[in-house]
């Protein structure tokens, strides 16, 4: 779930600036086979993410991994750098 906090307009709050990413909590069964956690879906917010466990990387939940969204990524080096 997502909150919007409307700000800067009449009669609203002044824009924060001190504004602090929120923790995740994972729970890790001691096998490090099974874990949970509270981090949402980035893309639709009301699914879980999912945890992978290889790298401790969230990726999107399964449905919006099947629409084709995943956490990537990018190959940095140049297009000749590429080639070699
Ligand atoms: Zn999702």
């Amino acid at each position: 779930m997502q909150h919007i906090h409307y700000c800067n307009g009449p009669d609203l709050p002044d824009f924060p600036d001190d504004v602090q990413p929120k923790d995740v909590n994972i729970w890790l069964h001691d096998s490090g086979m099974v874990a949970t956690h509270d981090y949402a879906c980035p893309v639709c917010r009301s699914e879980s993410a999912v945890l992978s466990l290889h790298n401790g990387l969230f990726q999107p939940c399964w449905e919006c991994q099947d629409k084709g969204y995943r956490l990537i990524k990018k190959d940095q080096r140049k297009w000749w750098q590429k080639l070699l």
